[in-house]
């Protein structure tokens, strides 16, 4: 769509940032979520924290978060969580890899990705408006670095 993206999808797209935003899923800190980290946006003053536990074969059993931020990096860090949980890390990894294309505007997102999470990334799509504000990039792109900093023992992400 890009371009031709018409008014409607725009606001619709708007409207699930701001109820996400104001009403994030998976806000808490779990009890039992052994790896976390803290993701810093200087730019936008966005700070999350996420936490993670992982049960056999490094599936996702729990992911959470807490933190404030704009609506875009706490609805994206909201869709996050809900969508990673029951995938493996792997997985994670390869969809965070098509949400990144996604988010830059820069390439395809690769067409194996695309078919793998076809439906996790037509929820995600809600946030591609940010690929025309290269800011905003790093707003919806937050959480998933602090998850994979999370999820590779490491204490932070920034994007600075
Ligand atoms: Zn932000």
């Amino acid at each position: 769509m890009d371009d031709a993206m018409d008014d409607d999808i725009r606001a619709l797209y708007q409207e699930v940032i701001l109820d996400h935003g104001k009403n994030p899923r998976n806000f808490r800190h779990p009890d039992d979520a052994p790896l976390e980290a803290h993701g810093n946006n200087p730019l936008c003053g966005d700070k999350l924290t996420v936490y993670v536990r992982l049960g056999e074969g490094d599936t996702i059993e729990d992911a959470a978060f807490e933190g404030r931020g704009c609506a875009i990096s706490i609805a994206s860090a909201s869709m996050m969580t809900g969508i990673l949980r029951g995938k493996t890390v792997a997985e994670m990894e390869r969809l965070f890899g098509a949400f990144h294309t996604m988010c830059t505007g820069e390439g395809e997102i690769d067409a194996a990705a695309g078919r793998e999470f076809e439906d996790d990334i037509d929820k995600l799509r809600v946030l591609s408006g940010v690929k025309q504000f290269p800011m905003r990039v790093k707003c919806a792109t937050l959480a998933w670095h602090t998850v994979n900093a999370a999820i590779l023992g490491e204490q932070g992400a920034s994007t600075e």
